[in-house]
């Protein structure tokens, strides 16, 4: 238990200026954030501060060695005003898995709930109530300590800043599976939320762009075999009634959604695999007709149907198919997040 998160509360707040009617995902800051510092061998107790910029050095290792990682999360409003988190603490184990793997020091339990439940509270209006809205959560962490040696930093900031958000996708996603790019390796930090593995999918998701397609499904780095997963998604793929999603492994990011479909399939009897998927079973099975559906799941992009895929050239396109599992899902997991069920997983967070 953190008790001494001071507040600094901002000389006057944005809230009024916002449109909560049409907001797009994560470019509306709320009033504050939480910060704070490691030093000294040991992480501070958190502050509330007013949003906005951070000085730093320029020798600040995050901007030459790029030791910097981060979470996505949402908070949820209830009809009746309650605010809800979803597996809150899945988050701060992730975090703490990559700050592990760049060798960032570990935040304790009671400094990432305390903080992030303290400063949830003070911005509850800022939580949107329309449908598909919530106010999107970023915990992330970086080196803030100087040098141009390049080792780990001996400072670091963990911060949290705020994003009422819509809908991170609009329409349908067409996707291209890649052929050329990998966006992880055995034994890389592909497993880790680190910035970096962000910036290495920047360029080869614009070319796809460029192509019209709207992400990129990663594969992997072998020989581009085996489906693994979207930019900021994990895939699913349908084939006949079977749901079928990549094993993760120190490659794949190892999603709470992800997971949390898994077990929701399985209580609502939804016949589910974990194994690999190749390009050519998921290609055959789009030319005979048994490929049924392809989703990705997220905390952002929540579960996202993809109406077509593109391979080596060619568009295959997915059939509208009425009561999809993706819509089923969809709807279990967020009645779920925003408390219009019962939640039978215990996975549900009051702050
Ligand atoms: N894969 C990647 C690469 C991601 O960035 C994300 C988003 N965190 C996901 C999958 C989905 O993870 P989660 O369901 O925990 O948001």
């Amino acid at each position: 238990m953190v008790n001494n998160i001071s507040v600094e509360k901002a000389a006057t707040s944005k809230i009024h200026n916002v449109d909560f009617d049409n907001l797009s995902f994560g470019n509306t800051f709320t009033d504050h954030m939480l910060v704070c510092d490691y030093e000294n061998g040991a992480w501070n107790s958190p502050k509330i501060v007013p949003y906005g910029p951070i000085a730093l050095e320029p020798s600040s290792k995050i901007f030459h060695y790029g030791q910097s990682i981060f979470e996505g999360m949402k908070a949820y409003k209830d009809e009746a005003d309650g605010v809800w988190l979803f597996r809150p603490l899945e988050n701060w184990k992730r975090l703490n898995k990559s700050a592990k793997r760049l060798a960032i020091p570990e935040l304790p339990e009671s400094h990432f709930m305390d903080g992030l439940t303290s400063l949830l509270r003070l911005e509850k209006d800022w939580i949107p109530k329309n449908p598909g809205s919530s106010l999107y959560v970023r915990p992330f962490m970086f080196a803030s300590g100087t040098g141009f040696h390049a080792s780990p930093a001996d400072k670091y900031k963990f911060i949290i800043a705020l994003a009422p958000s819509g809908a991170y996708f609009s329409g349908k996603v067409k996707v291209k599976i890649e052929e050329t790019y990998s966006r992880a390796a055995n034994g890389g930090v592909g497993y880790a939320k680190a910035g970096g593995n962000y910036a290495g999918q920047f360029y080869p998701t614009q070319l796809a762009v460029e192509e019209g397609y709207h992400q990129v499904i990663w594969t992997d780095d072998n020989n581009h075999e085996f489906i693994e997963e979207a930019g900021a998604m994990n895939v699913f793929v349908r084939i006949n009634d079977t749901l079928i999603t990549a094993p993760t492994n120190d490659r794949i990011l190892d999603g709470i959604t992800r997971k949390s479909i898994l077990d929701i399939a399985q209580a609502e009897g939804i016949p589910a695999e974990v194994r690999k998927i190749s390009v050519k079973e998921v290609v055959e099975a789009a030319k005979n007709g048994s490929l049924q559906e392809m989703f990705g799941a997220g905390t952002a992009a929540v579960v996202s149907p993809i109406a077509a895929f593109g391979y080596k050239g060619v568009d295959y396109e997915l059939p509208e198919i009425q009561n999809s599992y993706a819509s089923q899902l969809k709807k279990r997991i967020t009645d779920i997040q925003y408390n219009r069920a019962e939640d039978s997983f215990g996975w549900r967070f009051k702050v």
